[in-house]
């Protein structure tokens, strides 16, 4: 029993980060574990945050999708939670895929004008409406969760449409996400301080320049929010590209390209660390695709694919979908992409840049918590 809510907090886990290229709504976690309602359970449950994602999923049409938590300090001992999803939240704390604050409301805005993303939220904001003007004038901006009909839902707080939006980033936003930081703190998680030296700090923070979260602006100055001291500049942010990989017609996963960081996709790549696509494939195209098929590289500005499968890849020119423009790449060879440029491993498996398809095309997306489908509710009755 508690093994299998273990394993739906494992999965939870993978759909929470504060990588600005990755993450798809700013959500205040200690909020969220309570909406009761949602579930008529404990008087608070991480379990919720499953189901907040799941709707988020079910509006964007899409699968894998991931969220911003900031997560109020008392959280880490807040009684209302088993010692288990407490112990859960101070790893993802301590492993940086979350935002651990003493006053949360104020930064969750500020990450959702900064990347220009939803807040998923019961709270209206109304004493922040005049700085986040995007509150009450941009439709889809904040949508709050509640129980619907088929499970929780999103519902807009401008409009009627509850499509979730995202923005442009904000000025401000786009020139501190040109920069890596760094914090004096030592072994912050957030912006790689000086780390306690053991191998997985050291993974921690070369993972974390191109994926580090925006620092909070304090009198205008960067700044860490966990440790609110100043940040000092330590170079030049990698280049990135936002990458989707879509199935017949479906988003299954976002993935990152990073100058410092080429991804292979494949079938099961090998050494880890690819994009695995081996669940969503039929057996044909499982029979057709090599375990490590094709290679996605940044440099420079250059998007470049090459092909590392045993059958070959193809490159549809512009998303084209007509067979005779399909460019065929063969074993090692090399194809800078330009935006539109679909890379098709097999026919209806591809990959592209996740801005060319606005709509996930996913109609009843796979529930975060489908590991154990009985486990919401018998969970919140036994504790
Ligand atoms: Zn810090």
């Amino acid at each position: 029993m508690r093994f299998e809510i273990s394993k739906v907090l494992d999965a939870i886990e993978s759909r929470v980060c504060v990588d600005p290229a990755l993450t798809r709504a700013v959500v205040d976690l200690a909020e969220v574990v309570r909406f009761v309602d949602l579930d008529g359970g404990r008087p608070a449950s991480m379990l919720r945050l499953g189901m907040v994602i799941d709707a988020l999923s079910r509006q964007l049409e899409e699968e894998g999708v991931r969220v911003y938590p900031v997560v109020h300090r008392a959280l880490l001992s807040d009684a209302d939670l088993t010692s288990n999803e407490r112990m859960v939240v101070r790893r993802w704390a301590d492993d940086g895929l979350v935002e651990v604050l003493p006053n949360p409301a104020d930064r969750v805005l500020e990450v959702a004008d900064l990347l220009g993303l939803p807040v998923l939220s019961r709270s209206r904001f109304e004493g922040s409406q005049q700085r986040y003007p995007w509150l009450t004038k941009q439709p889809g901006r904040l949508l709050a969760p509640v129980p619907g009909p088929g499970g929780p839902t999103l519902v807009a707080r401008v409009g009627k449409d509850s499509s979730p939006a995202s923005a442009e980033r904000s000025p401000v936003g786009v020139k501190l996400l040109t920069r890596v930081w760094r914090c004096s703190e030592p072994g912050c998680t957030l912006f790689g301080g000086e780390g306690g030296g053991s191998f997985a700090d050291l993974a921690r923070v070369e993972r974390s320049a191109s994926a580090q979260p925006p620092p909070t602006l304090r009198t205008g100055a960067p700044s860490c929010p966990r440790h609110d001291c100043r940040l000092s500049d330590v170079g030049t942010r990698p280049g990135i590209e936002v990458l989707s990989v879509r199935v017949d017609g479906m988003v299954r996963q976002r993935f990152v390209v990073a100058a410092d960081r080429p991804v292979v996709v494949g079938r099961a790549p090998e050494n880890g660390g690819g994009i695995i696509l081996g669940p969503w494939l039929t057996d044909e195209a499982r029979r057709w695709i090599s375990r490590s098929h094709v290679r996605l590289e940044l440099h420079g500005t250059d998007l470049i694919a090459q092909d590392v499968s045993t059958n070959g890849s193809g490159i549809r020119p512009g998303g084209s979908m007509d067979d005779a423009e399909r460019v065929t790449l063969v074993r090692q060879q090399k194809r800078v992409l330009t935006t539109g440029d679909i890379v098709e491993l097999y026919p209806g498996v591809q990959v592209g840049l996740s801005r060319n398809w606005s709509r996930g095309g996913v109609v009843n997306p796979t529930s975060v918590m489908a590991d154990a489908p009985t486990m919401t509710m018998r969970a919140v009755d036994r504790r």
